[in-house]
């Protein structure tokens, strides 16, 4: 792996008795990994990731918009924030991505972040951490999580039915962390 070589939210960078963790980058089981797309940096002995899309204007406590670009098993999702609909979100510009850890996205341990959130899903968050090169989100609150999310096998709209996520086409029943308003949110 060259010095500048562009890695993705997941990408394994070295152990944590090899290097020290610096910004974009979290610890698993000993290993380091990037949890943003970007440039992998080291200087000295500190390894980073430099983001590659800049992350504007967002700070602690805004609630955004976003869909799941990416989901980088076990720890990380990308989530890439969604332009304006509506007036009671904060919106920096479009095509910006932040980073929801499994620590953050509910209450209690979540082995898999997989199991809780898919690609595709809209999700309402709120920004807990604002770093050099990563903003990281929270779902961990009755409010956030996903607003609407898509059966895995034929793409529908799930619905909620008595607590459970039921896709209306397949009947299946999928999981997800979801807001209280889920299907409520105009997304
Ligand atoms: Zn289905």
């Amino acid at each position: 792996m060259s010095e500048n070589e562009l890695v993705s939210p997941g990408a394994e960078l070295g152990f944590e008795e090899e290097y020290e963790a610096g910004e974009g980058v979290y610890i698993a089981d000993g290993k380091i990994y990037s949890s943003v797309l970007g440039e992998r940096v080291i200087e000295g002995r500190t390894i980073g990731v430099k983001a590659k899309k800049k992350l504007k204007n967002l700070s602690i406590g805004d609630v955004l918009y976003g869909q799941v670009g990416m989901v980088a098993e076990p720890v990380v999702a990308l989530i890439e924030v969604l332009a304006p609909k509506k007036k009671d979100a904060y919106f920096p510009s479009n095509s910006d991505y932040c980073s929801l850890h499994a620590s953050s996205l509910k209450r209690g341990f979540v082995r898999n972040i997989h199991d809780e959130i898919k690609i595709g899903d809209i999700v309402r968050a709120e920004v807990l951490e604002v770093k050099k090169t990563e903003v990281c989100l929270t779902t961990n609150k009755n409010n956030l999580g996903v607003v609407k999310a898509f059966c895995t096998k034929d793409r529908a709209v799930l619905e909620m039915k008595e607590g459970a996520l039921i896709c209306p086409l397949c009947g299946r029943n999928e999981i997800r962390k979801v807001s209280d308003d889920y299907g409520k949110a105009e997304v």
